[in-house]
């Protein structure tokens, strides 16, 4: 039996980025939009973009969430180029919002899958690779106010997950903090996929599917997985943690890399907040 969780990550439609005044924007000139805060200069200070969180706190009331009367933002630490303090603001411990559901159709009827939780984020910049035989960085998104909204794992197919995609991609952009475009990565999905013996109640180990920019490559990827890890298991080999890509050429899934753990992202409350 297949078993799905998926984490969504939304922009949230605000005019500005999550902690300065800088403009949100898609497609303007590289590293346009930038000044000391999102480019995590010594000494700048980050402020909370109110209009962010009211609407984090919509789209938490509207997947029936309680939203937490305090909250605090995380320093989740890594390094790479595109993420200028070598930190990402989060949260972890206190989190907006827990405890919602989305409901959903499938063939055999209603379903209701449960929303673990839904915090906020800022967002990464982008790494350009191929310039040449350079690698650049623009710093334009770095900072957008994100949600992320992780879900239980009570999908069985992938068929369920893409229709949980489609609903949360309604219910956000019909609340209006997300546009639900998939190809510039204003809502983007990692899904969780694991397998076991139907009847069997622990859950399998898991793969992490990252960042696949359609519908349709969610539900195939999804599928192809489900298929990779019965068959491993049929040949009597363990399933390792992995964070996995997909090619949709080669209609394959394919080891990005093993997955980090909590420990290595040295999560702390940001004293800055
Ligand atoms: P991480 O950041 O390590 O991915 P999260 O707690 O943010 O951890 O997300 C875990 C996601 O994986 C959730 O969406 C959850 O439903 C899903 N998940 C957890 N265990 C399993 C499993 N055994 N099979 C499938 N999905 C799982
Ligand atoms: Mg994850
Ligand atoms: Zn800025």
């Amino acid at each position: 039996e297949p078993v799905i969780g998926l984490e969504v990550h939304a922009q949230l439609l605000t005019q500005t980025k999550c902690f300065c005044g800088c403009a949100t924007s898609f497609g303007d000139p590289p590293n346009t939009h930038t000044c000391p805060v999102c480019l995590g200069l010594p000494g700048a200070l980050p402020v909370l973009n109110q209009e962010a969180a009211r609407m984090a706190a919509a789209a938490a009331l509207a997947l029936r969430c309680t939203v937490h009367k305090r909250s605090i933002f995380a320093r989740k630490n890594y390094f790479y180029p595109d993420l200028p303090k070598g930190y990402q603001i989060s949260q972890y411990e206190l989190p907006l919002a827990t405890g919602g559901c989305l409901e959903i159709e499938t063939a055999d009827g209603p379903r209701k899958a449960g929303i673990t939780r839904i915090h906020m984020e800022e967002d990464a910049g982008k790494n350009l690779h191929g310039i040449g035989d350079l690698s650049v960085v623009d710093l334009n998104r770095a900072s957008t106010p994100l949600i992320e909204i992780v879900g239980e794992p009570d999908l069985r197919s992938a068929a369920h997950a893409s229709e949980y995609l489609k609903r949360l991609r309604d219910v956000l952009m019909f609340i209006g903090i997300n546009d639900g475009n998939l190809e510039q990565g204003s809502f983007r999905c990692d899904a969780n996929v694991s397998v076991r013996k139907k009847g069997e109640l622990k859950l399998g180990t898991r793969t992490e599917l990252k960042n696949i920019n359609s519908f349709r490559f969610v539900g195939e990827a999804i599928e192809i997985e489900i298929k990779r890890q019965i068959q491993m298991l049929e040949r009597g080999e363990r399933i390792r943690q992995q964070t996995r890509g997909y090619n949709a050429d080669k209609k394959e899934t394919y080891l990005l890399r093993d997955k980090e753990n909590e420990a290595d992202y040295r999560y702390f409350p940001d004293p800055d907040l």
